[in-house]
């Protein structure tokens, strides 16, 4: 893989770009750096952040992204092999969101330590 430097192609490009290798968002400018494989197949745009890093964290954020897709794709192949079971119909929901109104709390904070309290499972 190689990071190339060169200036955008198009003015709409210009903007929040997400980052093939950290996969952050940030603000592409006039000037991008994008990763290439030795195909020279384009993978993306690189952010500033991944550039002032380097190839060495560049490398390492591709291999944690590699290992955490594998991760996940075993998570969803055992989940797909799995029988979908106890699930509500859409009438259910509908009448469930009528009857709470609301969620049980406003922040995430608020809702990890009714979780710690043992409040909810
Ligand atoms: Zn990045």
């Amino acid at each position: 893989m190689r990071i190339t430097l060169q200036q955008t192609g198009i003015q709409g490009d210009v903007g929040e770009q997400k980052c093939c290798i950290c996969r952050r968002r940030f603000h592409l400018g006039p000037a991008m750096c994008q990763a290439v494989d030795e195909s020279n197949v384009l993978y993306g745009n690189v952010c500033p952040a991944c550039v002032e890093q380097g190839p060495e964290h560049i490398r390492g954020e591709l291999q944690y992204h590699a290992w955490w897709t594998r991760v996940i794709a075993e998570q969803e192949t055992a989940a797909a092999n799995e029988e979908v079971t106890d699930c509500p119909t859409l009438d259910e929901l509908l009448a469930a969101e009528t009857f709470y109104e609301r969620a049980m709390y406003e922040t995430c904070e608020e809702y990890d330590a009714a979780l710690r309290r043992g409040e909810i499972d």
